[in-house]
């Protein structure tokens, strides 16, 4: 073979319309990895998406692995979604008031998760910053001052000032560091308030032993993302979720940042799946649906400090939105009348898993992957497979040896998460011949970039 057999997409609309929102957007994005600056090229603009496919500006087709990062587990404009939302929209888009819907929906999420209460936002964001003001206002309820949180390096929870520390994802940057250190990973976000924030390694129980050990008294919650998903799929260790678990001891709360797992990995999370015991969770994503949601719940007793029945204010004009609270109840309804939806997710994300192993080793390209239900990354590296557990390996991996392979898939109509440090998601309406088709490309991607290496 002399030349690459991938003929590229055409891209002109996208390019016109990148053009134009580059004039009056910054980066021509609303969200930064939108805008392909890990892999190169131009961003395709999307018209329109159904089940697994997305469609693009020039009329391109692609097979979504991105899922909206992680909302469309049902595949995009599922029937069920789209009649929720358009009977809603019959009603007005919008209240200023509570309606049955904000009901129902945290009736069916604290059922499902365990959790006691739970408060409804309109982003993931905004369910974390919020968690942790509450977090700080009850563990300081008996005049003990606790003002530090605790979160691992590499976990993304959203753009909350305290929050963009070592933050994953977009933000991999070469972060120095050691123990208990904090680097705000953005301009803007004062030293003072990223000081508040401690980090540790994940995976690592004796480093987070030895911080609650020293900070303990002045630490009023660890927030960590049960299965990372924002530095590549990385899974927790049991040492180490016993050691999250101590810190209660310390008179911490847990908190799960179950944004990207809630509802992904079991109907309970992450939590259910791996048997953590937070006393706060986070979620968005797959609970709104495809809609901007976001909630935050667990304990009553801590829930209760949350205004206007507590003392920590928290509030949202758009929260409890009717269309919405529609889309996420019309999906956790379809997650849950469909046991076998985990299970096959499961299996289809494990043989996606295997042949791209296979396909990789027969190119020569070393790859170390990582998988969990539908969540699953390839790191290009030559780590032993389901070995990377931790910011800093994940952070050794071939970047370029990444993008090239990207634009590969993305040349074949494959559309698989734009940076090395992401997970893809497979969804319910992913078929054994969309794996099939999509194992065929690896192959002659993993060839193409074996190819460009060589020549
Ligand atoms: C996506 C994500 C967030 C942020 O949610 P937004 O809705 O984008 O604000 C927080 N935590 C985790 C684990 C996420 O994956």
């Amino acid at each position: 073979m002399t030349s690459t057999p991938l003929s590229p997409t055409p891209t002109a609309q996208s390019e016109a319309l990148f053009a134009r929102a580059r004039a009056v957007t910054p980066g021509g994005v609303n969200s930064p990895v939108r805008a392909f600056r890990s892999v190169g090229g131009t961003p395709r603009f999307i018209r329109e998406a159904h089940g697994a496919y997305l469609t693009d500006a020039d009329g391109a087709r692609y097979l979504d692995y991105i899922g909206s990062w992680g909302p469309m587990i049902l595949g995009h404009d599922h029937p069920a979604v789209r009649e929720a939302v358009a009977g809603a929209l019959q009603g007005g888009t919008s209240f200023g008031a509570p309606s049955w819907r904000e009901v129902e929906l945290a009736e069916l999420v604290t059922r499902l998760t365990g959790a006691d209460k739970v408060r409804f936002t309109s982003s993931g964001t905004e369910a974390t910053m919020s968690a942790l003001r509450l977090a700080r206002g009850f563990t300081s309820q008996h005049g003990t001052g606790r003002k530090f949180i605790v979160k691992f390096r590499g976990n993304y929870h959203g753009h909350a000032d305290g929050l963009l520390v070592e933050a994953g994802s977009g933000l991999m940057t070469n972060a120095a560091g050691h123990l208990g250190t904090s680097a705000p990973s953005s301009a803007g976000v004062p030293e003072e308030y990223a000081a508040l924030t401690l980090v540790c390694e994940y995976n690592d129980p004796a480093a987070l032993d030895t911080l609650m050990e020293l900070r303990g008294h002045e630490i009023a919650a660890v927030i960590f993302e049960p299965v990372v998903g924002n530095a590549g799929v990385l899974i927790p260790t049991p040492d180490f979720l016993a050691a999250l678990h101590r810190v209660k001891e310390a008179g911490a709360l847990l908190i799960a940042d179950e944004v990207m797992t809630g509802f992904r990995l079991s109907l309970s999370g992450a939590s259910g799946l791996l048997g953590i015991r937070p006393d706060l969770s986070c979620w968005g994503k797959i609970i709104g649906g495809g809609l901007p949601v976001g909630a935050y719940g667990g304990r009553a007793d801590v829930m209760e400090f949350v205004s206007p029945q507590g003392p920590v204010y928290q509030a949202g004009t758009l929260s409890g939105n009717p269309l919405a609270m529609a889309a996420g109840l019309a999906t956790l309804r379809a997650l849950e009348a469909d046991p076998d939806i985990y299970p096959r997710l499961e299996s289809y994300t494990s043989r996606l898993a295997q042949g791209l192993k296979d396909a990789a080793r027969d190119a020569g390209i070393p790859i170390s992957v990582n998988q969990i239900g539908s969540m699953l990354t390839a790191f290009h590296q030559d780590a032993p497979h389901g070995s990377v557990g931790n910011y800093t390996q994940a952070a050794r991996s071939d970047t370029a040896a990444f993008a090239a392979w990207f634009q590969a898939m993305l040349g074949q109509g494959i559309y698989w998460a734009p940076s090395q440090f992401e997970s893809i998601f497979v969804s319910g309406a992913h078929t054994v011949s969309e794996l099939d088709a999509t194992l065929e490309a690896a192959r002659h991607a993993y060839r193409s970039v074996s190819e460009g290496a060589s020549s």
